[in-house]
């Protein structure tokens, strides 16, 4: 087989294990997110942010896709959310599959959102489809305004864009408004939302975001 058709068929052999991890979660009735993003762009700290304003109203599941340790899953956890880590030794994403192999771990029936932290990397994440309903693409200040032309697939299926990290604007040359046109350019159907996940600035437009996104889920 040529190598384009090897690529071919573990595409479309992922994303039948996507359809099935859709059906899965559609039949608890649970919101999916699947976070992508670059290693340090801050993912695990806008997930502690996030379940310490809405684990009030919402049960929360994470799964945490890391190359290696248990670290991004305590760190959740000990904000009170449940989950599960997925270390995948060596693999750079997360594919349909690993996620289907933790389905059976998680109590998806009583939960109201599961978040998926995929693997830091702004490369191959977005060419698998985990069977989530929102893929959202997370960008910090410190990585330079030049990321969304260069690394365009994640913006391609992203239906939100978080700029994270805001808090450092009066330190860095990185131009907001850029990276917004240029977003917007990629797909205009993705919204973006800029916030620091750290200080909080910004934080309730993106749990307003969710909330928007869960009542949607459950009519
Ligand atoms: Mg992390
Ligand atoms: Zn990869």
């Amino acid at each position: 087989m040529a190598k384009l058709d090897i690529g071919k068929k573990i595409q479309s052999e992922n994303d039948l294990v996507a359809a099935e991890n859709r059906r899965r979660f559609a039949d608890a009735g649970v919101l999916v997110m699947n976070l992508i993003s670059s290693p340090g762009s801050g993912k695990t700290t806008l997930l502690e942010a996030t379940i310490d304003r809405l684990s009030d109203r919402a049960k929360i599941l994470v799964i945490e896709g890391d190359v290696s340790t248990q670290r991004d899953i305590e760190r959740v956890r000990a904000r009170g959310a449940g989950g599960v880590q997925i270390n995948t030794g060596g693999g750079c994403h997360l594919s349909a599959k690993m996620v289907a192999g933790v389905l059976d771990d998680l109590d998806l029936d009583s939960a109201d959102i599961v978040f998926i932290e995929n693997v830091g990397n702004l490369i191959c994440p977005a060419t698998y489809d985990l069977g989530e309903d929102v893929r959202v693409g997370i960008l910090a200040t410190t990585e330079g305004d030049d990321k969304p032309m260069k690394y365009p697939a994640i913006f391609h299926e992203a239906r939100l864009a978080i700029v994270n990290k805001i808090d450092l604007l009066p330190h860095l040359a990185y131009d907001v408004e850029k990276v917004t046109r240029e977003v917007g350019v990629l797909n205009p159907d993705c919204e973006i939302l800029t916030l620091s996940a750290l200080r909080g600035d910004g934080m309730d437009a993106w749990i307003a975001w969710i909330e928007d996104r869960l009542s949607r889920k459950k009519e």
